[in-house]
């Protein structure tokens, strides 16, 4: 029986924190959230592993620095409503869960999502809302959101994404081709859009209306 508690913790004290991950309630999280439940079976050995690793139909759960620095820059807070494109194994929903009031999660395979829904279940996050869905449209019933995390790589900003989030808000999205983006941290205030750009990352494609 693997000791996972221990591995967590020095996946936290060794990739994320020499790394600038410095943000209190975000490492708590990666602390708590248990990675390996996320994974598929064969690949449990390597769940706190510094990659990321293949979770079937061609989808990838991110290294969990991405995950870290992406939540670290979306900056959730504990009232806020969050909306995120592309669940995949459900890992980052989970650590967002540990953070925000509600999360709401979009993705469009179908074993996937299931999935990704009997864990979150079965570990009790009952504040993530999910569905299948092309999420390039967004989840206009709940919006607006007060952030909006991207995990696929996108050919641009959807439109609909940008119109859902919340004046004030947040989004991080992967910009660039299907091969290599850039990390883009979008802010909405008063009205006016700003970007940031905040390092180069790999993401497996976004797909859908707005997407690839
Ligand atoms: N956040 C995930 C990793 C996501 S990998 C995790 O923590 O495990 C990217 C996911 O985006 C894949 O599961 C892929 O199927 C999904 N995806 C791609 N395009 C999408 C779209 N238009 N709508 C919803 N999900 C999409």
């Amino acid at each position: 029986m693997r000791d996972y508690n221990t591995e967590r913790t020095r996946m936290v004290d060794e990739q994320l924190i020499p790394r600038g991950i410095t943000d209190s309630r975000v490492l708590k999280a990666m602390r708590t959230v248990p990675r390996h439940r996320f994974v598929e079976m064969g690949q449990k050995d390597m769940a706190y592993t510094d990659q990321p690793l293949a979770i079937g139909h061609q989808q990838t759960i991110s290294q969990p620095y991405i995950v870290a620095l992406m939540t670290q820059a979306l900056k959730p807070g504990p009232e806020d409503k969050v909306l995120e494109i592309g669940t995949g194994s459900g890992y980052q929903a989970a650590v967002l869960a540990e953070l925000c009031h509600e999360v709401y999660t979009v993705e469009k395979i179908k074993e996937l999502l299931e999935s990704a829904r009997a864990v979150l279940k079965d570990l009790g996050y009952d504040n993530v809302i999910s569905k299948l869905h092309d999420g390039t449209l967004g989840w206009p019933d709940h919006a607006p959101y007060d952030a909006i995390l991207v995990t696929a790589g996108a050919p641009e900003i959807p439109g609909p994404l940008m119109d859902q989030l919340a004046d004030g808000g947040r989004m991080l999205i992967p910009v660039g081709d299907q091969t290599y983006q850039e990390l883009v941290k979008i802010t909405k205030k008063d009205g006016e859009i700003h970007k940031e750009k905040l390092g180069g990352c790999r993401f497996v494609p976004l797909l859908g209306k707005h997407g690839w």
